[in-house]
């Protein structure tokens, strides 16, 4: 069967990544080699940390676009006294490292200009995608862990692509600085959420992403909250446990899409390797953890991709009901976006009305549900279309839920907000006395749209060569 590079012509696609070669002056954003520097040149360790501060800070206030302003500005805040840090070490920093070992090659805005997509070129010439999504006054960032993924979900474009490589720590935090500098040098906020949502699979890519969430979540580094950090897995769930022991607060999106092993084993071939019952068991081990730490549950969405007929039957949704009841989790429905993969397996869009009759079916079994209503398929922007683009970009935190005698028809959209504060728990009715009104939040998918703008398979086909 064709891939997405043979159907498009890609046929210059880089070889698999092995380690990215290192030329020129190292990387800024490579907190290790930094900290050698500064002891080298005699300051303290901690002087690279400090360092990081006032550059972040600088990046943050709108430092500007080059480099140099930059350093310019972060070397103001040594001025203060309170950063404890000699102006000197920044002029060092400056002469010796590159501010950014990656650059941007790319930036797409949407049209109602709520999302950018930044096409970032690593420094072995690998290009990745980051996504800004503005909502309202806060700015969500999607980044990419892999180049490419290596888990073939049939669904999914960026699958076709297979793995060429993962992406390092100082990778994954260079497209967070890069969107904050990018939005900030606009005067837009700086973004305080990072989800794990783009190219590749987190887990997969543990130990990077690992210590990119620990530095994003430094009081000293980056500074996000950590419920502000969010990892998606399709499932690898040995690694998701240790996620989960190393990083109990940190946000999970699961993405289920199928509620048997057999039928996830088809279209979501992971699940061989990691079956079923082994990732309930993770996920389990995950929400007693986030109860432990936080005391709430509202950090864990499961993902459920819309196949019609293949997954959205209603016996799909009694098992789904059956797999998840008493789980506090939100289940979070995605109609397929037709791409690359229909042609190659066959699958096809479900209407929205069959699409709201499955949900209405999980919410009388107890469930809470989102159902995200796609926009933007008309220039392959929505999820899971893109081969270059994040597959599955949203913001996690629970929405209130929006009561309506019917499921709301998406013509309106209503973004969420991973800053909101979820809404009370709400207990699991099995089996409900009365079937509740179904409640439903459409979700915006303009971010999705926006998110790829510029990135329908045939720009990714251009971004290839
Ligand atoms: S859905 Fe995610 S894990 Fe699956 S192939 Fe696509 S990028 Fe990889």
């Amino acid at each position: 069967m064709a891939t997405l590079q043979q159907q498009h012509n890609i046929e210059t696609m880089p070889p698999r990544r092995g380690r990215a070669p290192v030329t020129g002056k190292p990387a800024f954003f490579n907190i290790q080699q930094l900290e050698r520097f500064a002891v080298k040149r005699g300051f303290d360790a901690v002087v690279a940390q400090r360092l990081w501060r006032v550059v972040i800070r600088a990046l943050r206030d709108g430092g500007g676009e080059s480099d140099d302003e930059v350093w310019e500005r972060a070397s103001k805040y040594c001025i203060d006294g309170r950063q404890k840090l000699p102006k000197v070490a920044v002029e060092l920093a400056s002469q010796n490292f590159r501010l950014f070992s990656s650059k941007l090659a790319h930036v797409a805005e949407s049209k109602d200009t709520q999302t950018t997509k930044l096409v970032i070129e690593l420094r072995d010439g690998h290009r990745v995608e980051s996504v800004a999504m503005r909502h309202k006054s806060r700015t969500t960032v999607c980044v990419s862990s892999q180049i490419g993924c290596a888990m073939g979900c049939q669904f999914c474009a960026t699958g076709t692509m297979n793995l060429i490589g993962d992406l390092d720590t100082c990778e994954i935090l260079e497209q967070v600085a890069l969107i904050t500098r990018h939005e900030c040098a606009r005067s837009r906020p700086a973004p305080r959420n990072v989800v794990f949502m783009g190219m590749g699979e987190p887990l997969a890519n543990y130990q990077s992403v690992s210590a990119a969430v620990t530095h994003l979540c430094d009081p000293f580094h980056f500074a996000l909250r950590k419920k502000g950090v969010t990892v998606s897995t399709v499932g690898v769930a040995p690694a998701l446990k240790k996620l989960t022991r190393e990083h109990p607060e940190v946000r999970v999106a699961l993405s289920l899409h199928a509620p048997s092993q057999e039928l996830r084993a088809r279209i979501v071939p992971a699940a061989k390797q990691w079956p079923l019952h082994e990732l309930i068991e993770a996920l389990d081990d995950h929400l007693n953890s986030v109860s432990r730490h936080s005391g709430s549950h509202d950090g864990l969405m499961i993902e459920y991709v819309l196949l019609k007929g293949v997954n959205d039957r209603r016996e799909d949704a009694d098992q789904l009901i059956a797999l998840l009841r008493g789980k506090p989790v939100m289940l979070n429905l995605i109609p397929y976006n037709p791409n690359v993969t229909a042609t190659l397996h066959g699958f096809e869009a479900p209407s929205i009305e069959s699409c709201r009759a499955f949900g209405k079916v999980i919410i009388e079994g107890g469930l809470r549900v989102r159902l995200r209503e796609e926009f933007g398929q008309d220039i392959n922007a929505a999820c899971g279309q893109l081969a270059l683009a994040t597959k599955d970009i949203e913001d996690l935190a629970p929405a209130p839920p929006a009561p309506a005698p019917e499921p709301a028809v998406a013509s309106t959209s209503v973004v969420t907000d991973a800053t909101a504060p979820p809404p009370p728990p709400r207990k699991p009715r099995a089996p409900p006395p009365k079937p509740p009104p179904p409640q439903w939040t459409a979700l915006a998918t303009a971010s999705l749209a926006a998110a790829a703008l510029a990135a329908s398979l045939a720009a990714a086909a251009a971004v290839l060569r």
